[in-house]
């Protein structure tokens, strides 16, 4: 698609989904570069199974930052288990004034969002391969804000991210329509990892074919993590929170 017919496409779909404020020529340009890199890069390894610029759009651009208006000024972030940059790419786009650390296990989708970010010019982001648990050794409450899309049940996702927020600071889970059963699921152990819950927002993303049902659960850190967690990811998994 040329960078025309795609900047009409953006321009559509974010205003379909009221993000048309986070969009100006530059931006848009950014994100024509990083749908044409993110195809070309897939025809050579597998980043993520959205291949065509309609589904990008949606699926990777406007889901991401559905999360952009949530996160305060001069933040930084953490994104855990950003696979080929998402929701951290989108959003170093459109918020340059928040700090991203992206964070994944697999070094190749780390070294595509690092290549990326370069050509990119985005210089409000760096991406380290490492799992989170242990990560969080070194960088604990880091962050000002952690956030994740499609990486793990939120009774798991919390001891990932909650070591990794500072007191004060927000996890933001970004899930699917069953957000309620998981936040049942995890109250408990968020609780016990010094956080409560803040909002909820329920957001329906559309273009002209197809509507997403997304919800955002923004949780606030009002202690800090006991020094137990995060455990390994064997116990973290086999014995939730
Ligand atoms: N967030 C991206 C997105 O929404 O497109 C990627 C989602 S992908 C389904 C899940 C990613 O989480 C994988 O790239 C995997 O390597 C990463 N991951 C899973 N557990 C992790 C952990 N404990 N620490 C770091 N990365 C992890």
């Amino acid at each position: 698609m040329n960078k025309k017919d795609f900047t009409e496409l953006i321009n559509k779909i974010f205003e379909q989904n009221g993000l048309s404020d986070l969009l100006n020529e530059e931006k848009s340009e950014k994100f024509y570069k990083l749908s044409s890199i993110l195809i070309e890069t897939n025809k050579l390894f597998n980043l993520t199974a959205i291949t065509d610029e309609k589904g990008i759009i949606l699926k990777h651009f406007a889901d991401s930052v559905t999360i952009a208006r949530l996160i305060p000024e001069h933040s930084t972030l953490i994104d855990v288990g950003c696979g080929a940059g998402f929701p951290s790419l989108p959003i170093a786009i459109v918020r340059n004034d928040v700090k991203i650390t992206s964070l994944d296990s697999t070094a190749k989708k780390i070294n595509f969002i690092n290549s990326t970010a370069k050509e990119l010019e985005l210089d409000n982001i760096v991406a380290i391969t490492a799992r989170a648990e242990d990560f969080a050794k070194t960088n604990r409450e880091k962050f000002d804000v952690s956030t994740s899309r499609a990486v793990a049940r939120l009774n798991i996702l919390d001891e990932l991210c909650l070591p990794l927020t500072k007191k004060n600071g927000l996890f933001i889970a970004m899930k699917s329509s069953r957000g309620e059963e998981e936040y049942n699921e995890a109250k408990n152990g968020i609780s016990k990892l010094g956080a409560n819950l803040l909002q909820i927002s329920s957001i329906t993303l559309k273009n002209d074919d197809e509507s997403l049902d997304r919800e955002i659960y923004v949780f606030k850190k009002h202690s800090a993590t006991p020094v137990q967690y995060p455990r390994n990811y064997s116990q973290i998994c086999k014995k939730p929170l």
